[in-house]
């Protein structure tokens, strides 16, 4: 039942679960993919308009060869046209694998014994850091089992510690999280850590399968976790990152659950997503999982592509589950943040071994792409990319971001391209090899080449001569 204010009669939709599968069904069972329409639509994103919850389930259901071309093409565009050539980069960092749940798709389930189970302590934590900061990472997202002993003071204190850290010229500058849902209390101590964003996956939009797969413990609880984010932003924390996994049931479905969520952050905190999430199932140790919804990759990247028209002004993250030639071809549909170097292995970064070595008996589950930082910067670069490791808009307090990139024009010129050409010429100052360093000044000319000569790339250039004379951590 909803609750109505006595004098606004708005209904409260805060912390109500707003899935309701019987409608997201009509709507994909409705829609009609004509070849109109579908241009239309595209062409309404490409105008920098957010889809609606009917114009998303057209795109769905638009199967046709041709048509998916087009909707690969218009998000293609928009990125190209919105966002330009910009990829930031950060890496995950498991701090406990401890967990109470039993999700069936996952390494960590209380059930598998075969795990060997470990909470980094604080000398190990300050080790993964370091080993990470020598690489060049400036942004982590920390990664939690949910335990007891996971709380909102443990996330904290290992948020402080991360922080903390300083090896050489390195640092990290945002560290963002991914754990179990908190209370309203708990998301404020770990907004009082200065998080960047909070990122919880529903894991699956359709509450039947959602109780097929979550066989124990409290993640269970489908309504709990759907409302997770809701109390996050009750607390003050208006940077959430959402996010399904898919395999476990008909992506189409996930799709609109995402677009769903969005609409309800939208319509009740005046904020979409900071970022949307689309991990795949991959192998993990004893998964059992029903495999008749496990997504190819001609779907994945359709599904991508939908996502990036449906709302425009979002990032889009991918993951090292995907394998590097699946990531490099699904980069171009509008995917604005990538891990890079990324080890998921408890205490993996300072261990300074070959993936090949590593233990599937501590990880959460098998990724594919092993490249190492450096290798994804150098191939990001020959692909006119340019890396980022921006923390910018966060540490200035300029909130929304993602939105103002999308939505202020002149945004991106002013602040986001020369952000991130200044964070990569810190990296290659600090961290790049020969070779790689050639190839990022090559790129940083051409990039200052097609500037235009005015006040803001005078102040551009100033900032990397201050960079190259040992300055660091400058932004505009
Ligand atoms: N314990 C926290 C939770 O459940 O929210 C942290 C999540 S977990 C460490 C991060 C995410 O990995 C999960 O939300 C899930 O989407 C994803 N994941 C779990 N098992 C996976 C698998 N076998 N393949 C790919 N992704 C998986
Ligand atoms: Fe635990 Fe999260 Fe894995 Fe579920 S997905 S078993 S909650 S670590």
């Amino acid at each position: 039942m909803l609750f109505y204010p006595e004098k606004l009669k708005i209904p409260d939709l805060r912390m109500k679960p707003f899935i309701d599968a019987g409608e997201i069904w009509e709507y994909i069972d409705r829609a009609k993919a004509s070849k109109e329409r579908v241009r239309d639509i595209i062409a309404k994103s490409l105008n920098k308009h957010r889809l609606t919850f009917e114009e998303t389930a057209v795109l769905i259901n638009a199967d046709e060869p041709d048509l998916v071309e087009e909707i690969k093409e218009g998000a293609k565009l928009l990125k190209q046209k919105v966002y330009g050539q910009r990829i930031v980069l950060f890496a995950p960092l498991y701090i406990g694998n401890n967990c109470i749940n039993n999700c069936a798709y996952c390494g960590f389930k209380s059930s598998n014994h075969t795990v060997k189970r470990t909470t980094l302590s604080k000398e190990e934590l300050i080790d993964q850091v370091i080993a990470l900061e020598n690489t060049g990472q400036k942004r982590l997202i920390l990664v939690y089992g949910e335990h007891p002993k996971y709380n909102a003071d443990f996330i904290a204190e290992t948020v402080g510690i991360v922080y903390g850290v300083k090896s050489g010229n390195g640092e990290i500058r945002r560290v963002n999280i991914n754990a179990a849902p908190l209370d309203i209390d708990g998301f404020r101590k770990v907004k009082d850590a200065k998080i960047g964003t909070y990122q919880i996956f529903q894991e699956t939009y359709d509450e039947e399968t959602y109780k097929k797969v979550h066989l124990g413990g409290i993640k269970r609880n489908y309504e709990w976790r759907l409302t997770s984010l809701d109390r996050a932003q009750e607390a003050g924390i208006d940077d959430v990152g959402i996010g399904a996994l898919f395999g476990l049931y008909d992506w189409r479905f996930e799709v609109m659950g995402l677009v769903r969520h969005t609409n309800h952050f939208e319509a009740v905190y005046n904020v979409g997503p900071h970022t949307i999430s689309f991990p795949r199932i991959q192998y993990a140790s004893e998964l059992n999982i029903d495999k008749s919804h496990i997504v190819s990759n001609a779907d994945f990247t359709r599904l991508v592509a939908i996502l990036r028209l449906a709302v425009p002004y979002t990032g889009l993250i991918l993951t090292a589950r995907e394998s590097a030639a699946i990531r490099d071809e699904i980069l171009q549909f509008g995917v604005s943040q990538i891990d890079g170097g990324t080890n998921i292995e408890m205490g993996g970064y300072s261990k300074h071994e070959s993936r090949e070595n590593q233990d599937i008996d501590f990880e959460q589950f098998q990724i594919n792409d092993n490249r190492t930082l450096q290798e994804i910067m150098e191939e990001l670069i020959d692909h006119k990319y340019i890396p980022s490791f921006c923390t910018a808009c966060y540490r200035l307090g300029r909130t929304g971001e993602h939105f103002m990139e999308f939505s202020v024009p002149g945004f991106i010129k002013r602040y986001c391209q020369p952000n991130a050409l200044l964070t990569m010429v810190e990296y290659l100052e600090d961290y790049a090899q020969q070779e790689v360093k050639a190839k990022g000044y090559k790129l940083l000319e051409d990039k200052l080449a097609e500037m235009e000569p005015d006040h803001f790339k005078e102040k551009l250039i100033e900032k990397i001569q201050l960079i190259k004379d040992g300055k660091r951590d400058l932004f505009f």
